[in-house]
């Protein structure tokens, strides 16, 4: 439901990525510090780097407070451990050595590390029994992030969640991909598409449940993100979303995420608006921006 009066509603403030804490010093993702992390898992640097020593360009380490999966120092309670790494794993992609606070820093090179760092990553959870690989980025703590330094999470999971079932639920029940036919709509009409790049659209889906939300797809159908080519090249855009949308609007917490169903892609949430009961217990997302002035102001900045 798109209604631009809200916005102007008392009390109607905007969120903005929080200033940078002071104990930048005490950061565990910067490099210097991997002894605050749990040992990496798995880590892009120089041929010979000994594990948790500086020199990565990028590193994994499992979730120190996790969901989904176990970790040591939390003492297993009642067989909690089994039970939590039945259903599967999560760690944290630290983005790089330096402390960069949103992806919107990060260079090209940067990410497409990143990119290759997940797809390493979704290789071993499938070899291991974890099909489904959940890649999702929060920035801000009112995206739900509590370390400032930019990072994604990978989550390991035996199936499917539920929204990415769902998403692969409609595309089996309408015949056909349905993201194709969007896209080819959306390129047709060119009112929602950002920018357009390397085989991929950026655009302002015609369904946004927020201002500003992003959609970011390669023009040809691909089921798999883990072995596409175009991974790198999609942060890249997510990464230019993000800048347009920095410029519009000042730093603002986001939460984004990988979907592998079906035709792939990712979605941006910027957090610009509180979820309500409306959202939430109804189902009805109230926009108070429409999707073609979003994508206006987009291609604008
Ligand atoms: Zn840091
Ligand atoms: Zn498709
Ligand atoms: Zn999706």
């Amino acid at each position: 439901m798109i209604a631009p009066a809200r916005a102007r509603r008392p009390g109607a403030e905007r969120p903005r990525l929080e200033p940078d804490a002071d104990d930048v010093s005490k950061c565990p993702f910067c490099e210097g510090r991997e002894g605050a992390t749990p040992p990496e898992t798995f880590a892009i640097g120089p041929p010979g780097r000994p594990a948790d020593s500086p020199g990565w360009r990028v590193r994994v380490v499992p979730n120190k407070f996790p969901a989904f999966g176990p970790w040591s120092d939390e003492g297993d309670r009642g067989g909690l451990f089994a039970r939590r790494a039945a259903l599967g794993r999560q760690e944290v992609v630290i983005h790089s050595p330096k402390h960069v606070r949103t992806l919107a820093d990060l260079s090209v090179r940067e990410l497409e590390l990143v990119a290759e760092a997940w797809q390493a990553r979704a290789a071993t959870a499938r070899e291991q029994g974890f099909p489904y690989l959940q890649a999702l980025i929060n920035e801000g703590r009112a995206a739900g992030a509590s370390l400032q330094h930019s990072h994604s999470q990978l989550v390991w999971l035996k199936e499917e969640p539920p929204l990415a079932a769902e998403e692969l639920h409609t595309q089996a029940s309408e015949g056909g991909c349905v993201l194709c036919r969007v896209l080819r709509e959306e390129l047709d009409q060119r009112i929602r598409v950002v920018s357009e790049r390397d085989g991929l659209v950026l655009l302002c889906p015609f369904a946004a449940r927020q201002p500003y939300e992003l959609l970011v797809a390669p023009e040809r159908c691909e089921r798999d993100p883990y072995t596409s080519e175009s991974l790198g090249a999609a942060l890249v855009l997510v990464a230019e979303g993000l800048r347009r949308l920095h410029v519009a609007e000042g730093a603002v917490p986001v939460n984004a995420w990988l979907h592998a169903t079906g035709h792939w892609h990712l979605e941006v949430v910027p957090r610009l608006t509180v979820l309500a009961g409306l959202e939430l217990g109804v189902g009805y997302f109230v926009n108070t921006l429409a999707p073609e002035s979003a994508a206006g102001v987009l291609r604008e900045s």
